[in-house]
């Protein structure tokens, strides 16, 4: 039955964690996982999560089904931290939210969505995008554009590139993914203004965005990240946002998001959302229930709420701060390049622009895990590890 398979090669990210485990150099460095660490190389339980847990075991009363959009209380949850509690979208019943199994779960109902119910559907995706996005839209049979994002030249973004290339060639009815925030791979984010400049182009075109919202909170704030998403919603009537709170509750394993559909009027929002439904159903049913009910006890206790905000900050200026000492330390070393740019950037990620042949000399030479494309988690940094980086890359860039 199988004997005409052959086995296709595993993601690059994944064998580069396996080659980091099996290398016995005890200065091994891991920058290419895409989880965040402390200081002490760990992904830590936050402590608001574990105290939910601890009330949740004491009150859960029952294991059946949840629904298909998951528990309805925790709509509410998802939409006022995308959008703000003030927000009139939601006091207007326009958006209406699902909890997804992760943000890939919401991403891949979404695609479904999609591909099923508009015409020749296409979507315009930043080159380069995460990784998974891509087999994502491809599974759903959406047609996959890319538009120019990530300059290597300046370690910026090609906008007017990308605007030029949307202009030109988007049509109405196209769908088109933006990251939120903290960009994956390249940690470059596109400022308010360009967020503007890409609202009116979208209004212009009849297109509808597609929002990832995968690391609120980990650029500058959980509001402050979301100042894109938030112009763009109320400008345009029609938007998908696929969210996940596997990074900012640091829940990964529970598989925990949303996937939220606003549109011109309650009745259409409500009509697409059971549509959705059948998307949710064909795919997985219903989604599971931990990690939402640990979000949502955490979220309805303002001391809990205060404790995870404050986890949250850490988590951001841990990032931050590690952004800056690894551009003062590369600074001190004789390397020629300059690596400023590495502190404007957002997130976990940075493209760090070492080229392909550096990267494998860091990982053979001084057991170095980056991935290939240069992306460094910068969260694999620690006050123990950094100069030996440094030095590292110092001697191979030269
Ligand atoms: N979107 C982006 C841009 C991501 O980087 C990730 C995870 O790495 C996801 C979505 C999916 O997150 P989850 O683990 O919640 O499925």
């Amino acid at each position: 039955m199988f004997k005409h398979l052959s086995a296709v090669p595993g993601d690059p990210l994944l064998a580069l964690i396996i080659a980091h485990r099996n290398d016995p150099n005890p200065k091994k460095i891991d920058l290419g996982v895409g989880v965040y660490k402390d200081d002490n190389g760990n992904t830590p339980v936050l402590n608001s999560v574990k105290k939910a847990e601890a009330i949740l075991l004491q009150q859960e009363d029952s294991k059946s089904y949840l629904g298909i959009n998951g528990a309805p209380e925790f709509a509410t949850v998802i939409q006022e931290l995308l959008l703000g509690k003030e927000s009139t979208i939601i006091q207007d019943k326009r958006i209406f939210s699902a909890q997804t199994p992760g943000g890939t779960g919401a991403l891949k109902v979404a695609a479904d969505f999609i591909g099923a119910n508009l015409p020749n559907p296409r979507i315009w995706v930043s080159d380069p995008t995460w990784g998974n996005h891509l087999p994502i839209f491809r599974s759903a049979g959406l047609n996959i554009e890319t538009y120019p994002y990530y300059d290597p030249e300046t370690n910026g973004i090609r906008f007017d590139d990308m605007i030029a290339t949307l202009k030109a060639q988007a049509k109405a009815g196209d769908t088109i993914l933006l990251h939120a925030c903290c960009h994956n791979p390249t940690g470059v984010d596109l400022s308010f203004s360009q967020w503007e400049a890409i609202t009116t182009l979208v209004k212009e075109k009849g297109m509808l965005p597609l929002v990832d919202a995968a690391y609120q909170g980990f650029g500058d704030g959980l509001d402050e990240d979301m100042a894109g998403l938030r112009h763009m919603a109320s400008i345009i009537p029609n938007m998908l946002i696929c969210n996940s709170f596997s990074k900012n509750f640091g829940i990964y394993r529970e598989r925990c998001g949303g996937l939220s559909i606003i549109a011109e009027t309650s009745e259409e929002a409500s009509n697409a959302y059971s549509i959705i439904g059948l998307a949710i159903r064909a795919n997985y049913s219903m989604p599971p229930a931990h990690g939402a009910a640990v979000v949502y006890t955490i979220m309805n206790d303002p001391d809990l709420k205060a404790e995870w905000t404050d986890e949250v900050s850490s988590m951001r200026n841990r990032i931050n701060t590690l952004r800056s000492k690894l551009v003062e330390k590369l600074a001190s070393t004789d390397v020629k390049k300059d690596f400023s740019f590495i502190r404007a950037q957002r997130g976990m990620f940075s493209y760090s622009g070492l080229t392909l042949e550096q990267v494998r000399t860091l990982r053979s030479e001084y057991s170095i895990y980056i991935a290939d494309t240069g992306r460094m988690n910068i969260a694999g940094i620690t006050d123990e590890n950094i100069d030996y980086l440094c030095d590292a890359i110092a001697t191979v860039v030269g």
